[in-house]
């Protein structure tokens, strides 16, 4: 790359170590139960070729992705750890996906009776035992069997034959919030299917991150954390005790001093109550940087709060500098638009969403970087 090019290219930092320090903070406050890593998505968007093989050096064994696509692509970034790794498949299981499964030794999340059915007639078609996860509806509606097909489950325990089933799970709607009385509702569904279930004698696991901030006795015999790991805060309404791990910093590209009644960007909707000083930098909706973000972002230089002004149009967004000496922006000075005085969870409330939202949507333009996960 052209240093032309560089010097006006965004840069996205991803701290692979912060990535590993919230795994570990993760594992010790769930002490007893496995600690998985969700990377579906891939990794919420930062790249699980660079994400998985951090986590798995640092002793994670089980991953979590949604789509067997996601399951196959994650092969070369387990390379060294087959003889350990799990890969579990949240996803639906379709006939057609069956044999590719099996071979490529995941462990599918089964949601219904019929992908039971499928899982296991493969098993009895190839004579081998094949892992299973089976997940439970406890409150959600979305994936999961029923209570009509774990009663069905539970009668006709012959439907698990060649199946050797490794994980009993749910997954939880308002984790975020201690107080909502669903939580322990789900906790108690959960528990009572894996005693129904007692025959298959299998592990369960109900937390994703904010779960695992519930208490203990939703740790359950594993964790499922994936946003947390990333950095965003696992309890909204409370100090985020993660590292942070993404950062997002763009170069002003031109700088222009408009007198007052002047408006900005598309649409005027914008218009300076006085002089002021306006800088643009390369980055836009393409990238990830969110319109609903028009005159409510923000970004940092020096510490200084610049608020964003106008809309943010494909590739620009435009910032009103005006606190700050002209000698502290001038072309090429970066402005911290996501990072640790911006962070992610503040940005995704200003544009009316969440960080899993702003993270699974960073774009592909950015100057990547990613701080090694060893030092
Ligand atoms: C995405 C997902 C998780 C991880 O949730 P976070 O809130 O990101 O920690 C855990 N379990 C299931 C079933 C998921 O779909």
């Amino acid at each position: 790359m052209s240093t032309t090019l560089r010097q006006s290219a965004a840069v996205l930092s991803i701290d692979l170590a912060a990535i590993v320090q919230n795994w570990r903070f993760l594992q010790e406050r769930s002490a007893g139960a496995v600690c998985a890593s969700v990377v579906k998505a891939d990794a919420y968007g930062l790249s699980a070729a660079a994400v998985v093989p951090a986590l798995a050096r640092a002793g994670c064994q089980s991953f979590f992705v949604a789509t067997l696509d996601e399951a196959a692509a994650l092969q070369p970034a387990l390379a060294g750890f087959e003889h350990t790794r799990r890969v579990f498949v949240l996803g639906s299981l379709g006939a057609a996906m069956v044999a590719n499964a099996a071979s490529l030794g995941v462990i599918p999340v089964l949601n219904s009776l019929g992908e039971i059915e499928v899982w296991s007639g493969e098993a009895r078609r190839r004579e081998q035992l094949l892992p299973a996860a089976i997940h439970v509806d406890t409150g959600m509606s979305r994936l999961g069997l029923p209570p009509s097909e774990v009663d069905m489950l539970v009668d006709q325990p012959e439907r698990l034959r060649g199946l050797s089933l490794c994980l009993i799970m749910s997954h939880l709607a308002c984790a975020e919030d201690p107080n909502n009385p669903l939580n322990e509702r789900q906790r108690q569904k959960l528990a009572v299917a894996r005693m129904r279930l007692s025959h298959a004698s299998a592990p369960i696991s109900l937390a994703n991150s904010a779960g695992i901030f519930l208490g203990e006795p939703y740790h359950a015999d594993m964790v499922r954390p994936g946003a947390a790991l990333y950095g965003l805060a696992p309890r909204p309404a409370e100090q985020n005790p993660m590292h942070t791990v993404v950062s997002l910093a763009a170069p002003i590209l031109q700088v222009r001093e408009i007198d007052s009644g002047t408006t900005v960007g598309y649409g005027a909707t914008f218009a300076a109550q006085t002089p002021s000083r306006i800088a643009t930098v390369g980055v836009g909706y393409a990238d990830g940087f969110l319109r609903s973000l028009s005159n409510k972002g923000a970004g940092v230089i020096g510490g200084v709060q610049v608020p964003l002004v106008g809309r943010v149009s494909m590739d620009l967004a435009t910032f009103d500098v005006s606190a700050l000496p002209e000698a502290a922006t001038v072309p090429g000075t970066m402005i911290e638009l996501i990072g640790k005085n911006r962070p992610i969870d503040d940005v995704a409330a200003e544009a009316g969403t969440i960080g899993y939202e702003i993270l699974t949507s960073l774009g592909r333009r950015y100057l990547r970087a990613y701080t090694p996960d060893f030092i």
